[in-house]
């Protein structure tokens, strides 16, 4: 497929993730345009059970209102000890209107007293590409790729970098250091959402 002329509409909001995905698309697409989400379009609800459930929402609202393909993601933590939370809460994990270090001071009570072997975490994206019947998505129009990264969950913050829980999110694949202290290729080497993007890609082909 080349990549003259195809426009894509993301679905977020979140400028973190605007930019790293539009850098992670330009490095496959280079003369891709990412738009962001068309302006005046109403918020969409983020009910789902899970990740791919809000993926697909999100993006067919996008392509509906801006009839051109449209990529959505949906993200965040899921931590074996507390059950899988915050999972699709990720970003209201301490209220509605959660600050990323009040999510974090909210995870580190809730694991208070664990120790390391029981801090055990992953970052899961879900990521959907709507597009028309034949169109980049191929057959029916719905592409949905997935990407994880295993880590453990700090005991402090740590770093300056990134977004979210990243200054807690120690992972496997790393040396130590928090998402926080990574550059940002580092983290997308490795990042579920990185890993999403690539098998994305692997079934576009
Ligand atoms: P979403 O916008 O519904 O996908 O919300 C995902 C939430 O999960 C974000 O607001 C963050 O709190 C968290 N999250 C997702 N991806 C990352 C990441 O790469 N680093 C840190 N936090 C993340």
């Amino acid at each position: 497929m080349t990549s003259d002329g195809l426009r894509l509409a993301l679905a977020t909001t979140n400028a973190g993730k605007v930019s790293e995905l539009a850098e992670l698309l330009s490095d496959r697409w280079p003369s891709i345009s990412v738009l962001p989400r068309p302006s005046g379009m109403h918020e969409v609800i983020e009910d789902a059970a899970d990740f791919r459930g809000n993926a697909v929402k999100k993006a067919v609202a996008v392509r509906d209102f801006s009839a051109i393909p449209a990529l959505a993601d949906d993200s965040g933590l899921v931590v074996d000890a507390l059950a899988g939370a915050p999972g699709v809460h990720s970003a209201r994990f301490s209220g509605a209107a959660a600050t990323d270090e009040q999510n974090i001071q909210k995870l580190l009570a809730d694991l208070a007293g664990t120790p390391p072997a029981g801090r055990s975490a992953r970052f899961e994206c879900v990521i959907a590409l709507v597009d028309e019947v034949g169109g980049i998505a191929g057959g029916d129009g719905l592409l949905v790729a997935r990407g994880t990264v295993e880590g453990t969950i700090a005991e402090e913050p740590r770093g300056l970098g990134g977004f979210g829980y990243d200054p807690v999110f120690v992972p496997d694949d790393g040396d130590g250091r928090t998402f926080a202290e990574m550059t940002r290729d580092e983290k997308n080497r490795i990042s579920h959402r990185g890993r999403a993007l690539a098998d994305l890609m692997r079934q576009i082909g």
